[in-house]
């Protein structure tokens, strides 16, 4: 890890994949955009800044699954858990996620205020 992050441009979300991919070495959890997003809609985190999220998710996860729970959530923030216009109704997650009936009932109240203008 400190290797890699000396490198000009390498910070620990690089160096994380190259180890876990190149290497098969679980280093730490590797925090993108999807990562950081969705273990904050699930409360596994009050954290924004990619390090201290990584630091929680290390204290959560077993380690051989570090590296996979990543990838797991990149998969689910692209198909399901959308940035912008997250699928809750369909996600599976939806009984364990704090953030889901939030979000369910926002989207329900955005819609009928649409449709409240759309007919007037
Ligand atoms: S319930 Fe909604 S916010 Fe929570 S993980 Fe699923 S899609 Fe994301």
């Amino acid at each position: 890890m400190d290797a890699l992050t000396r490198l000009p441009g390498v910070a620990r979300k690089t160096a994380n994949v190259v180890l876990a991919h190149a290497f098969g070495i679980n280093a730490g959890v590797t925090v993108d955009t999807h990562v950081k997003r969705i273990t904050n809609h699930l409360g596994l985190t009050k954290h924004d800044a990619p390090v201290k999220i990584e630091q929680d998710l290390m204290k959560l996860l077993p380690q051989p699954d570090w590296e996979n729970w990543s990838i797991r959530l990149v998969y689910h923030g692209r198909a399901v858990c959308d940035a912008r216009n997250p699928a809750c109704g369909r996600c599976q997650l939806l009984e364990w996620c704090p953030s889901g009936p939030k979000l369910i009932k926002a989207k329900s109240k955005s819609k009928s205020k649409s449709a409240k203008s759309s007919s007037a």
